[in-house]
């Protein structure tokens, strides 16, 4: 029987997970395998999991706008996708819908690999952003045990919010909230700085900061991969700071669900997160234009 398995959203065409899956089970000589891109129509998402389910799939990752339904239809779910409050991943497993979110453990081993496994511990971060993703960023920073997190959103109320729940999880890090007017105050001491807003994506503005505020030592990381090299990403390197591309998350964050999905054929392994995935995934994008 074919091992399948699918990312899922609406509109799916951009997703990228098919070229990092589709590599593993080549590199991984997964036989009888398929990894499909499935576009699911708003309003439709429960029935056609199930249905997903009864044709044999073994799970799927869940990409926009489908992230929070996939979290309120599994019947166990991990602390991850509980303090997100949504789902990247679900799988099903002896009659049983599991939901958990991968991305924290993507952001986390992006940083460590870019980093130093033990390097953020004490230090002091800015993050930008209070979204989706910005949820995950500020788990996994706390989880690194940094010193302080500064979480500037353009709407403050979100980052306030951010703070409440994370509180919530324990943790010593110091958590403080504001927005990009803060942004020269915040970016005086900052180690490390993560873009975690859609600013500087493909169709969306540039983030309005001037990173001259930070020091020359100051590393930028975007976790936006569209484009690779995002305006915030271009003038840091132009100044000389140590940058973190979008991809590195995005493949780590693969990494679980693959290891998964493909449990019994890798042996419970974890697939890696090699130079040569990243140069597919980067040959992938450019064939987009
Ligand atoms: P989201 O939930 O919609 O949140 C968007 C965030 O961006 C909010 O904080 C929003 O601020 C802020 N924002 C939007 N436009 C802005 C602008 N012009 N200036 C300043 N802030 C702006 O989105 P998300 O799911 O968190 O995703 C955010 C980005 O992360 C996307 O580009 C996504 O592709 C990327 N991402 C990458 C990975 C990866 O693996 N590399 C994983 C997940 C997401 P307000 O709250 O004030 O509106």
């Amino acid at each position: 029987m074919v091992a399948r398995a699918a990312v899922v959203g609406w509109p799916i065409a951009h997703s990228l997970s098919p070229t990092l899956h589709r590599y593993w089970i080549n590199q991984y000589h997964i036989q009888d395998a398929s990894y499909e891109a499935i576009a699911i129509q708003p309003g439709t998402f429960k029935q056609r999991i199930l249905r997903l389910r009864d044709q044999g799939f073994r799970g799927v990752n869940v990409t926009i706008p489908f992230k929070e339904e996939a979290f309120a239809l599994a019947d166990k779910t991990d602390s991850a996708a509980q303090f997100s409050g949504a789902a990247n991943l679900i799988f099903f497993s002896q009659g049983d819908i599991i939901g958990r979110n991968t991305d924290i453990p993507g952001i986390q081993d992006s940083l460590m690999q870019s980093l130093g496994s033990a390097a953020l511990g004490g230090r002091n971060i800015v993050l930008l952003g209070a979204g989706g993703a910005a949820r995950a960023v500020a788990y996994a920073l706390q989880a690194l045990k940094v010193a302080r997190i500064s979480i500037l959103n353009r709407h403050r109320n979100r980052a306030d919010e951010l703070v409440a729940d994370i509180t919530r999880y324990g943790g010593d890090s110091e958590l403080r909230t504001g927005t990009l007017l803060d942004w020269p105050d915040a970016a005086r001491d900052a180690w490390l700085v993560v873009n975690a807003t859609s600013a500087g994506m493909t169709g969306h503005p540039p983030l309005e900061i001037d990173i001259r505020f930070l020091a020359a030592d100051a590393r930028v990381c975007d976790i936006v991969y569209n484009p690779l090299m995002t305006p915030l990403l271009r003038e840091a390197a132009a100044r000389g700071h140590k940058i973190i591309d979008g991809l590195g998350m995005l493949m780590h964050q693969a990494a679980p669900s693959f290891q998964v999905f493909f449990y019994k054929e890798m042996q419970g392994k974890m697939p890696e997160v090699t130079a040569a995935l990243r140069t597919a995934l980067i040959e992938a994008l450019r064939a987009r234009g």
